[in-house]
């Protein structure tokens, strides 16, 4: 039984690092961060203020999802959707209200105790999610390394300079959001190790979690 949690900011290539080491230790992975962006797609196609957490915790909980490579919302294959402009915008508002969290919370727990092994990243993995997981690794990159990969993935390719100045600000806004918000704030939590992917390669990063284990 191996379970590794990995918590850092947006773009410190924490998706594509679980992924790689998941798939190197085989087992599966867990992004939470898509749990997050598929109940703020939800609440937009509902038209809940993404400051009602009343309303937003109770659409989490009537909300069916499963994750894996592709992410189904009610049935529906939400994969693409939950990576818009629009989601990005409303989705740190969305994930600081604490109704929305102990329900999401919940529910990754559950999908961890059903597999017993697993890789999963998020924000609030290594400090609230999975505190006694086997080992706690906070992923991170210096912002304009962060901004160009995020940027890079919405273009498809690589992005213009405009593209990436306006990605590092929402990268930024979101950052400030995520770690200043009351509720499960990112932090680098007691017992977890920092690990900086600035200009390395995946599998570089890999290797040193690996070893770390
Ligand atoms: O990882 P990603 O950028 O897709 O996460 C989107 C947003 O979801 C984060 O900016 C954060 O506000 C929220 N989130 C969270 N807790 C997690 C994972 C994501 O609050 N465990």
């Amino acid at each position: 039984m191996t379970v590794v949690a990995i918590d850092g900011p947006g773009g410190s290539g924490k998706s594509t690092v679980a992924a790689a080491l998941a798939s190197r230790l085989g087992l599966e992975w867990l992004d939470t961060g898509a749990m997050y962006r598929a109940v703020a797609l939800a609440a937009l196609r509902r038209g809940i203020a993404p400051g009602d957490g009343e309303a937003l915790a109770a659409v989490t909980r009537g909300l069916h999802m499963e994750m894996g490579p592709r992410v189904l919302l009610d049935g529906e294959d939400v994969t693409a959707a939950i990576r818009g402009h629009d989601v990005d915008a409303v989705v740190s508002s969305v994930a600081s209200h604490r109704g929305v969290r102990e329900e999401l919370v919940g529910r990754q727990r559950e999908w961890v105790a059903a597999r017993g092994s697993a890789v999963v990243e998020g924000r609030d993995i290594t400090s609230v999610v999975l505190p006694d997981a086997d080992l706690k690794v906070y992923l991170t990159a210096e912002p304009a390394e962060r901004a160009l990969r995020r940027a890079g993935e919405h273009a498809g390719g690589v992005p213009a300079h405009a593209q990436v100045a306006a990605t590092g600000e929402a990268i930024e806004r979101r950052d400030r959001l995520d770690a200043g918000r009351t509720h499960s704030p990112l932090v680098v939590a007691e017992g977890a190790v920092v690990v900086d992917s600035t200009k390395r390669s995946v599998a570089e990063v890999v290797d040193e979690i690996v070893a770390l284990l």
